[in-house]
């Protein structure tokens, strides 16, 4: 590591993390989601100051908290009344030292720019974790894909792609899926690219088997997120064989993690989505799997529906009032939250730990609270934080680049392969540093401090750009 441009005068870490903090907050007004994400990495990067004075002096946290760029953006389209309608697009480019951008789409009415930076920034960490070579970025929009016939996201991802395609490339800035960008968005998308472009070429993942896309990478978040809890199980001496599971969401994370559940032996009983909750006692097999994926991802129904089918199934409707959410004060020995943003709040958390339940792997991206970590943490629950739970998408987005470059497809084993290597090695590389900084267990510092590290150190290296 180069020791970089130093500048006089060195704070105390805790001093100088505070400072940084509080100008996050003042400069980015309004934005609760990205201040949580920066302090949750933070709190970790303490232990860290305190062994490289050179990440203060180079002012290395306030660098990496600035995105490199913001491209925000009008989206107009025509609906199919022939209504004119606009919404906004955004392309976070947050860091570039170890990668070209890399991070997934959002198509969702909470989106704005503070929800996007958040992601962004976790994303970089995230991806540094993978062992792979990728910055960071995150994008989407305010467009709410729900109730809309397929020629409106289709014209709609159209108009999204036209600005957006000067901004992104094979080697530049590589976007996939994220909540309400699947398949269907990505065929769309890809196709306007090459359209305006005349270029074939590996500039988004997630994409059809048949034009580049890779096996397995549909399936890869909801997989890792549970290899990574088998990884956690095995440091005390047990596995998923038997657990009670419950898993929120109903989307492409959950779907997948449901699936390698029931492979490992694991008894998952709920599945969400925002009109509520659906609890199974008998638990979900592979026969209902299939029909959640039938309803979700080809009739783009509710899952309400399925305690009309299955008669033992009960619903719980969402209920605004309420302080937690019911699905989190469920009995289970292990928990996967697979739907969005601070969906766990302290009282889930205290729910949880009530109940019994000694794992949480982090499907959703900052799924808890800040103060439900800390009480899984003080709880020794095992704690698989997003950062690193759910790296095995964008691990397998990685690989996905990588047989589009060489031009190339690879079997289905050996994808899977691949992702559960990374996956064993990301749990590794989290369990180790969280050891080596002094916090052994705590994989949050873990995951903050391995991913860190390697980007930081790239950033001194390159000088200051
Ligand atoms: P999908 O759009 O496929 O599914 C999202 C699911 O979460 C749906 O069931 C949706 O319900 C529910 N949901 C979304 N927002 C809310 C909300 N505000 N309140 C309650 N339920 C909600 O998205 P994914 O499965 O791809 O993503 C789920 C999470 O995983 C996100 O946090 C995402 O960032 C993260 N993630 C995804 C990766 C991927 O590869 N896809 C990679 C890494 C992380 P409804 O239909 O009612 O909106």
């Amino acid at each position: 590591m180069s020791a970089g441009i130093m500048t006089p005068g060195i704070k105390a870490p805790g001093t100088y993390i505070e400072e940084v903090m509080t100008k996050v907050k003042s400069k980015n007004p309004a934005e609760p989601e990205f201040h949580q994400a920066v302090q949750e990495v933070f709190e970790s990067l303490r232990l860290v100051l305190e062994r490289h004075p050179e990440y203060i002096s180079e002012k290395i946290l306030e660098r990496i908290v600035e995105p490199e760029r913001v491209m925000m953006f009008r989206v107009p389209w025509f609906d199919d009344q022939g209504n004119v309608q606009v919404n906004r697009g955004f392309r976070i480019e947050m860091n570039s030292a170890i990668g070209p951008y890399k991070g997934g789409l959002r198509f969702h009415p909470s989106v704005n720019l503070g929800i996007l930076k958040f992601l962004a920034f976790e994303q970089v960490f995230k991806n540094s974790l993978t062992t792979l070579p990728m910055g960071g970025g995150k994008g989407g929009s305010d467009f709410d894909p729900k109730g809309k016939s397929d020629n409106e996201v289709m014209r709609f991802c159209q108009s999204f792609m036209t600005e957006l395609q000067r901004h992104i490339g094979p080697d530049t800035d590589v976007p996939a899926g994220d909540i309400g960008v699947g398949g269907r968005e990505i065929g769309y998308l890809f196709g306007q690219y090459k359209r305006i472009r005349n270029e074939f070429t590996g500039v988004l993942t997630g994409k059809g088997l048949n034009w580049g896309g890779s096996l397995i990478r549909p399936e890869a978040t909801g997989y890792g997120c549970v290899y990574f809890a088998a990884e956690m199980l095995k440091t005390k001496k047990d596995s998923l064989e038997g657990k009670v599971c419950l898993v929120s969401g109903s989307g492409n994370v959950s779907q997948y993690t449901i699936e390698k559940l029931l492979d490992l032996g694991a008894k998952p009983v709920t599945v969400s989505d925002s009109n509520g909750v659906i609890y199974d006692p008998d638990g979900i097999d592979r026969e209902k799997l299939a029909w959640i994926m039938e309803l979700k991802n080809i009739k783009r129904g509710r899952v309400r529906e399925y305690a009309d089918r299955f008669k033992k199934a009960l619903f719980m409707p969402t209920d605004m009032k309420l302080d937690h959410n019911p699905l989190w004060a469920l009995k289970g020995d292990c928990a996967f939250p697979s739907a969005t943003q601070n969906e766990i709040n302290a009282k889930d958390a205290a729910n949880l730990i009530a109940n019994g339940c000694k794992l949480v792997s982090e499907g959703a991206n900052m799924p808890s609270t800040l103060d439900a970590t800390k009480l899984f943490l003080e709880a020794k629950v095992l704690y698989g934080p997003a950062k690193a739970a759910n790296a095995g998408g964008v691990a397998t987005s990685g690989l996905e680049m990588s047989q589009n470059s060489a031009r190339l497809s690879w079997t289905r084993e050996e994808v899977d392969d691949r992702l559960h290597k990374i996956m064993i090695a990301i749990h590794k590389n989290c369990y180790e540093t969280a050891e080596t900084y002094g916090t052994p267990g705590n994989l949050v510092n873990g995951a903050n401090i391995g991913g860190f590290l390697k980007v930081a150190n790239a950033m001194l290296d390159q000088g200051l750009v």
